[in-house]
């Protein structure tokens, strides 16, 4: 006997399964459009050019003490940098905010990659703030329903993508949370590139979601996992952030990701900011005690090596130009691939309105395809993707010429 044949079944996750399934497949022209990692046109992973020059640089100097334990906050340099990035925060001169002002207001922690930053993001709120529910959109990053079921928050969904229109449903999503949501309710808002439709709300749009925020009194989750990734501008991919930020009176936390736009996908490389109203400046210290206390209680520190990386590159002029150019390069490349897989549908004559794939921004398209459609093109053409019709569009060069004549042999079934 067993003390552990009683566990409950847990369904495998998507994309893990897909890929599982994928290597598997002993056809040789089999394409994976089911991972979110970014690929070359061979259909090869890319480390950054950047992350090389970093790693030459860190790994030529012998330092004795390069694997010694870092601090439970982690790098302070990192999340000094990592910060700067999100919130702008050397430069923020927001009214009568100082510089000083406004790095007293962030509270930074290293975490396990950007699910770490959600997952102790998530267990610092439910265990301080004991929201009523987590509101999470509809559809989202499947992972965000695992983290929320852990730390025990009743989850409701807001009917973020209309498939009709392949956008963000404003109007409907303001409205669900103006009904139905309540005072100290967390809302979870991808900050950029909503994976996995690609469709993200317009500036205005947001301005509408920060009013809701402050009308209901609730608390903004920002997940942060393609910051320059998407449109290859750090700025511009975290407008949203630093403008909840310069509002002021607001709370909120940040959950960043260095696995795309640093291409450090296994090195866990990530951080969590909780931000506090200006008015509660002096909680800071309070609020980086009770996130060390948990993290100490969970793997002591987040590691070490990703995190000099991004900190070696984020800290010098040099290096920090040529991430941006190696952000270029992944963003156009993905920016082409969409333009590619568009062209091809419409040259083909495929059944349907295509538009979305070229509207849809960052790693993922939400193609349009039926379950049984994306099936039907794994087993005859064995082009893998998410049941959902989820496609990582960097997938491979000659993916967007499978899906895409297959997609039209399927649609004319
Ligand atoms: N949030 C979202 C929306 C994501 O798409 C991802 C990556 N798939 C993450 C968080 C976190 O990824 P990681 O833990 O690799 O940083």
């Amino acid at each position: 006997t067993s003390h552990f044949t009683n566990l409950p079944q847990i369904p495998t996750d998507e994309p893990f399964a897909v890929n599982a399934s994928y290597i598997k497949d002993p056809h040789p022209k089999k394409v994976n459009l089911g991972i979110g990692v970014y690929r070359t046109n061979k259909g090869d992973p890319w480390p950054l050019r950047v992350v090389e020059d970093a790693e030459k640089a860190i790994y030529h100097v012998k330092d004795v003490s390069r694997h010694e334990y870092l601090s439970i906050q982690g790098d302070r340099e990192f999340l000094r940098l990592a910060a700067d990035l999100v919130f702008d925060l050397e430069s923020a001169q927001n009214g009568a905010d100082t510089p000083q002002s406004s790095h007293a207001r962030v509270t930074s922690i290293q975490t396990v990659s950007g699910t770490g930053a959600n997952r102790l993001g998530a267990e610092f709120l439910t265990r301080n703030i004991s929201p009523g529910n987590v509101w999470i959109p509809a559809p989202t990053w499947a992972n965000h329903h695992t983290i929320w079921d852990l730390a025990g928050v009743p989850r409701k969904e807001y009917p973020y993508y209309n498939a009709l229109t392949g956008k963000f449903n404003f109007e409907e999503t303001l409205q669900t949370l103006r009904t139905h949501s309540s005072k100290n309710d967390i809302l979870v808002l991808h900050a950029c590139a909503h994976n996995p439709t690609g469709a993200d709300p317009s500036r205005e749009q947001w301005e509408g979601i920060l009013s809701v925020c402050k009308e209901k009194g609730l608390i903004p989750f920002f997940d942060l996992a393609y910051q320059g990734f998407a449109s290859g501008d750090v700025g511009k991919d975290g407008w949203a952030i630093r403008r909840f930020f310069e509002e002021g009176g607001i709370e909120f936390v940040v959950a960043q990701s260095f696995s795309k736009n640093f291409g450090l996908y296994g090195q866990r490389v990530g951080a969590l900011h909780v931000v506090s109203s200006a008015a509660a400046c002096g909680a800071t210290d309070d609020i980086l005690a009770t996130l060390c206390h948990l993290v100490r209680g969970e793997y002591s520190m987040a590691p070490r090596g990703g995190a000099e990386i991004v900190r070696t590159v984020l800290g010098n002029k040099g290096l920090r130009a040529k991430w941006v150019e190696d952000l270029d390069t992944m963003s156009t490349r993905i920016l082409s691939m969409r333009t590619a897989l568009f062209e091809e549908m419409v040259a083909l004559g495929t059944p349907g309105d295509w538009g979305h794939i070229l509207k849809q921004i960052g790693m993922f398209t939400y193609v349009g395809l039926s379950e049984s459609q994306v099936f039907a093109i794994r087993e005859r053409h064995h082009v893998y993707m998410l049941k959902s019709g989820r496609i990582s569009i960097s997938g491979c060069e000659y993916s967007y010429r499978a899906t895409s004549s297959c997609s039209k042999e399927i649609l004319l079934d």
